[in-house]
């Protein structure tokens, strides 16, 4: 059985983003990018399925600029087959990542598809559910616990007020939620070995997709600066402010 990840290349997630001065987006120039953590937690996953003899291939896609090929070599160091790069310029939103990977998934039949459950530089939560929509597959997102068995996913999900399971004929695509698992380190020797295992590039043109965006930013600002706290002397003294000042009790 194939598993198709995917992973984005974003803002590593220990930079302190900046807005750019003209608002129209943040700071991306000399910023030190990572994969999207999900999708780490989504290779990881597609890893422990492959090693415990339910996947066979495990397939990875990232669609944007030609420096995702790095970001797509660490998926192979985690121990990923294959890579595929659908190679854009342009600024790809939700809906066109989602119909570049459909077109990919036609292309390749993955019985599952795993992504993140978001990006977390525009935090949008849509393209699984896109993809999904697409294809017309079953989804499970915010996958927590995830097992695979006699053509169907049984996968546990994380909602509010507790967990849900339900149980997905393959193909399917799933989500990934924090607590899934821990990825793992990548070791030298196996980015020494990643170096080697095959990486196609694709364009959205030969996949036939229009990867226009749909979607104009108007905007970008930063969020308001937080006020300096005060000190309280006592457990009284913040009732009174609580009451008095705060009025929210
Ligand atoms: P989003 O809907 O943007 O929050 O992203 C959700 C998930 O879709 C991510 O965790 C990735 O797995 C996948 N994804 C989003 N954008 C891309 C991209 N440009 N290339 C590959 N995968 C992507």
């Amino acid at each position: 059985m194939k598993a198709l990840v995917s992973i984005k290349r974003v803002i590593d997630y220990n930079v302190k983003v900046r807005v750019k001065s003209d608002g129209t987006g943040v700071e991306t120039a000399n910023v030190k990018m990572s994969m999207n953590p999900f999708d780490e937690i989504a290779v990881e996953e597609a890893m422990r399925l492959k090693e415990a003899g339910v996947v066979t291939e495990v397939l990875v896609v990232s669609c944007g600029v030609a420096a995702c090929q790095e970001t797509l070599r660490t998926a192979l160091a985690i121990g990923a087959d294959r890579a595929i790069l659908v190679e854009s310029d342009v600024a790809l939103q939700p809906l066109a990542v989602a119909k570049l990977l459909k077109a990919v998934c036609q292309k390749e039949n993955p019985q599952l598809v795993i992504l993140g459950k978001q990006a977390i530089d525009d935090d949008s939560n849509q393209t699984g559910q896109m993809l999904a929509a697409l294809l017309n597959w079953p989804q499970a997102t915010f996958a927590s616990k995830v097992q695979v068995a006699d053509g169907k996913a049984q996968v546990t999900r994380e909602v509010d007020g507790g967990l849900e399971t339900v149980s997905l004929k393959l193909p399917a695509i799933i989500t990934t939620d924090l607590r899934l698992n821990e990825p793992r380190y990548v070791t030298l020797p196996n980015i020494m070995k990643a170096k080697k295992k095959p990486l196609e590039n694709l364009k959205p043109d030969a996949l036939g997709v229009d990867v226009a965006p749909r979607v104009s930013i108007l905007r970008v600002v930063d969020p308001p600066k937080r006020k300096a706290g005060v000190k309280v002397p006592d457990a009284k003294a913040l009732v009174e402010k609580l009451r008095n000042e705060a009025k929210v009790i």
